[in-house]
């Protein structure tokens, strides 16, 4: 059962609660391996189902449009404290209401439509807001694009440096959602200050290990930092900006008037407990437990045969070629779905295949470990991921079905917040 209970939803909307239910038990018996989920503390959904979705209040504490602030603004400001205590910064934003708007924020501060920004290309890694075609940031804005290198799948700083050079953007975006790697973010801030761009880390996925010191910090290095809360650092969904003192204003500006109205203050709570969460020594362990569970994952996947783009991973997330195993990562990742293993299918860097129909997967260990387990499961994990890729190029239904058996067994002794 859902936890907390949701006995007035149970009453006044069945239908709806059964879903939500479903839901909960879905999650508790598939390993989730989608690289930008992850599981909440039922503290912070306690915090985002609770009275302060009843609020507006545009503008920043201390400067609202909107009377009655006495406790929305005392909570505003917890939360940007603990988060510039978290991150090390002069400046957080917490009312961007995700990723995506809060990099839109970014380019509405320090940009203008038809500037040239740059970013890392979709795929090769890198995010739709840093300049994809299909994105708003692609069209409004002349983006040049970098990518990894072909032998090594890792980025390509050399590549960066020449495009940089070349086009002068007045942005650089570094991060990204398939990037198994380190970022190096030292390399990327030369190359800003040599060509004269405000360096933009987007740490969305890695905003968790970075905060528990298993990722290298952006900060000193990148004027202008985003993430969502909701990946690794394991809040509710949202976003931040972070930033020095010098960006802090214009920062502020974009995201409210430029952009958006009133902040989502039932988000900003349940924003304000995780970061607080983050804070404790516990987080630290988490976050080790989280790159050392993904490096278990791919070599045992590599003993599999599996190949692994960029031959390993430094952080939570890796990214498989399944060419070499016969089969598209569309129809693996549907397949491993029903042998309850949930993951992504996803372009590999140079894919010959098309986005809708890729040639890889991509998984990641931020939920698992979250529900306890470690690196002793992991080769389980591999051998599961391995049959169902097996059983799904051999139509063998029936071992897709066992493996899903032998998955909500091993699960049923690790306990999942949000359900009892
Ligand atoms: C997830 C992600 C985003 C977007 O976040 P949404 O909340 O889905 O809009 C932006 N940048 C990166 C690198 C991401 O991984």
């Amino acid at each position: 059962m859902h936890e907390p209970g949701i006995p007035h939803l149970t009453a006044a909307d069945p239908e709806l609660a059964t879903l939500v239910e479903g839901e909960a038990k879905r999650q508790f018996e598939k390993v989730r391996l989608i690289a930008s989920e992850n599981y909440v503390s039922t503290a912070v959904l306690e915090a985002t189902g609770t009275v302060l979705t009843n609020k507006y209040s545009e503008g920043y504490a201390g400067k609202r449009y909107y009377e009655g602030q006495q406790f929305i603004d005392q909570i505003e400001t917890l939360a940007v404290d603990r988060a510039k205590a978290l991150f090390g910064v002069d400046h957080a934003n917490v009312q961007t209401y995700s990723g995506s708007p809060a990099n839109l924020a970014v380019y509405l501060a320090l940009a203008n439509p038809g500037d040239t920004v740059m970013g890392m290309g979709l795929p090769a890694g890198g995010h739709l807001t840093h300049g994809w075609n299909v994105s708003a940031t692609g069209k409004w804005f002349r983006a040049v694009q970098y990518g990894v290198r072909k032998d090594t799948g890792r980025i390509d700083l050399d590549e960066v440096r020449e495009v940089a050079r070349a086009e002068r953007p007045k942005l650089i975006f570094c991060g990204g959602t398939a990037i198994p790697r380190t970022i190096d973010f030292p390399a990327f801030a030369e190359i800003a200050r040599e060509v004269g761009a405000v360096l933009v880390a987007d740490i969305a996925h890695i905003a968790g290990l970075v905060a528990g010191g298993a990722h290298p910090s952006p900060v000193g290095h990148a004027q202008v930092i985003t993430t969502t809360t909701h990946k690794t650092l394991r809040g509710p969904r949202g976003a931040m900006l972070l930033s020095d003192a010098e960006h802090a204003k214009a920062l502020d500006k974009a995201v409210f008037p430029g952009l958006q109205g009133g902040p989502h203050n039932h988000t900003t709570a349940g924003i304000a407990v995780a970061l607080r969460e983050a804070a404790q020594p516990s987080f630290a362990e988490y976050a080790a437990a989280v790159v050392a569970n993904a490096q278990a994952l791919a070599g045992a996947l590599q003993e599999r045969g599996f190949d692994l783009v960029s031959g390993g991973t430094d952080n939570h997330l890796i990214l498989i070629d399944l060419t070499s195993k016969g089969i598209g990562g569309k129809p693996a990742a549907q397949a491993m779905d029903r042998a309850g293993i949930e993951l992504n299918y996803n372009t590999v860097p140079f894919d010959p295949r098309k986005p809708f129909d890729p040639s890889g997967v991509r998984l990641g260990t931020p939920a698992v470990t979250t529900r306890g387990l470690g690196v002793d499961q992991m080769p389980q994990l591999a051998d599961w991921i391995d049959r169902a890729v097996q059983a799904a190029s051999a139509g063998d239904e029936s071992a897709i079905e066992k493996v899903a058996a032998e998955v909500r067994d091993l699960l049923a002794a690790y306990p999942m917040p949000g359900w009892a």
